[in-house]
């Protein structure tokens, strides 16, 4: 039986300009092509969730505008319910400007818009149903991720943050965090230690768990695997060796499918490595919610890896 999993987070059009270099301040570069692809974390996260097996209720909010438009034309498609995703009247969707240059480096602004805007009220009218886990991330209000530790906590509902984007985030009133999951950036920013080595990752998702009061901390290692660090476990679970083509959105499916996993299994090390083996297949494909693996892609990975 599948279960019902809750996605509060951000929704964003990237758009994605691909060009040689980056021009010079003053200068007008022609640049060589570009796209627009349907991002941001939280709606990674509810597509990631879908394919992993779940049953997606997905919050979120964008502008009343066609950039908000095509992104629910976008998510139509995927077994994610929708009629918790809003638009705000004042606020314009969210958008990722993105510059690629040739050789892979990239620059991001973020614009947030309607995202920094997600009421708690949204969050209260989700919670009239009934969820087993929740995935959240801190690209939307803290109003809003405030309200959902609330209620995760009131109604005894596993709450796991992504902890991106590295973000000032007051994590004291944030009561009944379960698992908290950064990447290696966002913990060296939580923690104030870099996670070079494995030592180091230890010591950082130690000081991570005593900082947000979660239960668990869940540190993404990208080629390395991930770090479990709880009460009396401390585990690095290895990541399948791959050749990545490009590891957007391999947290996002990591996330996701660790949650999905660990709802079925009650098993952290299961769920663990069939996260890793989610985030190792995302980086197989290009761009976010394209690279998202379904169920059967990860069993059949799995399986061959075994
Ligand atoms: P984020 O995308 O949030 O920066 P990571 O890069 O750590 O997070 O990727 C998430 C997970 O995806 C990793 O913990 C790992 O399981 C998997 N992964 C990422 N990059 C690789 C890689 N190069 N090889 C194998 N697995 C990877």
């Amino acid at each position: 039986m599948s279960h019902a999993i809750l996605v509060v987070g951000s929704i964003n059009l990237d758009l994605i300009l691909h060009c040689s270099r980056l021009p010079v301040e003053g200068e007008a570069l022609v640049g060589e092509r570009y796209e627009y692809i349907p991002g941001g974390k939280g709606a990674n996260q509810a597509v990631a969730a879908a394919r992993a097996g779940a049953e997606v209720t997905f919050v979120g909010r964008t502008g009343a505008d066609s950039n908000g438009r095509l992104l629910r034309a976008s998510l139509a498609p995927e077994r994610v319910d929708l009629s918790l995703l809003s638009e705000d009247p004042d606020y314009p969707t969210g958008l990722a400007a993105i510059i690629v240059e040739e050789e892979g480096t990239n620059r991001i602004i973020v614009y947030p818009g309607a995202n920094g805007h997600l009421p708690a009220a949204d969050i209260e009218r989700a919670f009239e149903r009934p969820f087993d886990g929740v995935i959240a991330n801190l690209e939307i209000s803290d109003e809003a991720i405030y309200a959902l530790g609330r209620l995760s906590a009131a109604h005894g509902v596993p709450l796991i943050l992504d902890a991106g984007p590295a973000r000032p985030f007051d994590f004291g009133p944030l009561r009944g965090l379960t698992v908290i999951s950064p990447n290696e950036s966002e913990a060296s920013f939580i923690a104030g230690v870099g996670c070079a080595t494995e030592a180091q990752a230890v010591e950082a998702a130690r000081r991570i768990r005593a900082a947000t009061g979660a239960g668990l901390a869940l540190l993404k290692l990208g080629a390395r695997g991930s770090l479990l660090f709880a009460d009396n476990l401390c585990e690095l679970v290895p990541a399948f060796p791959i050749r990545a083509v490009d590891p957007t959105a391999a947290g996002d499916a990591f996330t996701a499918a660790f949650l999905v996993r660990y709802l079925e299994s009650g098993d952290l090390r299961a769920a663990a490595r069939f996260a890793n083996a989610a985030g190792a297949l995302a980086c197989l494909t290009a761009g976010a919610q394209p690279s998202l693996p379904t169920r059967a892609a990860v069993e059949e990975f799995l399986a061959s890896r075994r």
